[in-house]
């Protein structure tokens, strides 16, 4: 069997207009859409026919290759069927936007795709949990199992989430015959139009509880409490948000659990501050040490280690403790941990101290003597920190 000339299955003369070849698609599409001839297998053939055609004619280039050279000219050359290089149904449904203007119709692509007779039963879905998860640097360091215990709703242990009490106490809802849906017939200026809709009787699952579970009331949930560990990877930060699949709500009637989500929170650290992958920290050293050099200790995540200050160091200075910083989410390598100096300068001196320093501002070496390096300094630092 060969397949039939395209403008006689859209019904339409060779010098019709895109127009005119539009009208006459829209008409066979709804004269054969499948869930206005349940079950008929002509009609589907039919609906696929007419959406190859208006596929090939609606589209300029194809259109002159299809009138140049038919079947062969757009790839169709092998009579009989449609698999060669055709449309699915979904292919077809999702072009009915174009052909029926979007929304004004309402319902029409409500049809919701296509799926061979029996209409889509709806699964129920849990809803989604959230909690707030406080987690100081230390942790943050090196990723840690929570345990937490979160209020949510479990499936009924009675009927083990079925809803119904004893074994088989289900019958298929006589007002959908098990579908799940409902259609409803409409006049519109393109005909009759059939929109379909979740059932009410049994909303969506096709199904009705003859002997509801006592317990649930036939919602095949209850409320519980749950520890769920969660494990929290290294170098998580402030704000961001984990999910873990399936641990949120269970679902009325043995549907699919919701998610938890975890919304990390960061406990402020006593010494450092984060930047990113980077910590900072400000180290304030007597004006001897800055002048004279020695030794300083500085907090890490690890413990305090021993830095020298050079002798003559500037306050602003920045020291740069490699890998010393955090890690980062999925990724290799830490940041690095900053240390700013700072210079302290006492308020509240003994005359004895007064005058020491008072003797030192005689000398050439306590005038300050800026390179251009040093005098630039400021601007390059608002980078740094
Ligand atoms: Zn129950
Ligand atoms: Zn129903």
């Amino acid at each position: 069997m060969s397949k039939r000339d395209y403008y006689e299955v859209l019904g339409v003369s060779k010098n019709a207009t895109a127009e005119e070849i539009k009208k006459a698609y829209r008409k066979k599409a709804i004269q054969f859409h499948p869930d206005k001839n349940p079950g008929d297998k002509a009609a589907e053939e039919k609906f696929k026919e007419a959406a190859e055609a208006y596929e090939v004619l609606s589209d300029q280039q194809k259109k002159s290759r299809y009138d140049q050279y038919g079947h062969a000219g757009v790839g169709g050359a092998s009579g009989g069927g449609y698999g060669g290089g055709g449309m699915s149904m979904d292919d077809i449904f999702s072009h009915f936007g174009d052909i029926f203007g979007g929304g004004g119709f309402g319902g029409f692509s409500g049809f919701g795709g296509f799926n061979g007779g029996g209409g889509r039963q709806r699964v129920n879905k849990g809803s989604n949990l959230r909690v707030k998860v406080t987690l100081t640097l230390d942790e943050i360091l090196n990723g840690v199992e929570k345990k937490i215990k979160v209020k949510k709703y479990v499936p009924c242990k009675h009927c083990k989430g079925s809803g119904a009490d004893g074994g088989a106490s289900h019958s298929t809802c006589t007002t959908c015959n098990g579908s799940g849906q409902v259609t409803r017939i409409s006049n519109t200026i393109l005909g009759q139009m059939q929109t379909a809709s979740t059932c009410p009787t049994c909303g969506g699952e096709g199904k009705i509880i003859t002997n509801k579970c006592k317990y649930c009331a036939g919602e095949g949930i209850e409320k519980d409490e749950e520890v769920i560990p969660i494990n929290i990877p290294a170098g998580v930060e402030e704000g961001m948000q984990l999910s873990v699949s399936g641990k949120g709500n269970a679902a009325r009637r043995g549907g699919i659990n919701g998610d938890l989500l975890v919304l990390i929170h960061e406990e402020e650290h006593p010494e450092l501050v984060r930047d990113g992958r980077d910590l900072l920290y400000n180290l304030f050293v007597s004006i001897p040490d800055a002048t004279l050099g020695a030794p300083v200790e500085i907090p890490t995540l690890e413990g305090r280690v021993k830095v020298k200050i050079e002798a003559g160091t500037q306050p602003g200075k920045v020291l740069r403790l490699r890998g010393k910083g955090l890690p980062e989410v999925n990724a290799y390598g830490r940041g690095d941990l900053l240390v700013k100096i700072n210079v302290w300068i006492p308020k509240d001196l003994s005359r004895d101290e007064k005058k020491a320093l008072e003797k030192m501002a005689e000398s050439d070496s306590f005038t300050p003597k800026p390179s251009s390096h040093e005098k630039n300094f400021f601007s390059r630092m608002k980078d740094m920190f």
